[in-house]
């Protein structure tokens, strides 16, 4: 079974929707709006970060 959650995009301020599976703790999804790429941090309570293409070390 494919439950439907929304992710609000922290780039665009979109909501947009993803299949519970594909939220795994590390794993980068991509705004279905804006293309920005947006990792899992945490899997529940869904918590999610923004990357950017600069890294800091
Ligand atoms: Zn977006």
């Amino acid at each position: 079974m494919n439950e439907e959650i929304y992710i609000f995009c922290p780039d665009c301020r979109g909501k947009f929707e993803v299949v519970r599976e594909d939220i795994v703790e590390g794993e980068v999804l991509e705004c279905s709006l804006c293309g920005a790429e947006i990792e899992i941090v945490q899997e529940d309570p869904t918590k999610i970060k923004l990357l950017t293409e600069e890294e800091e070390d």
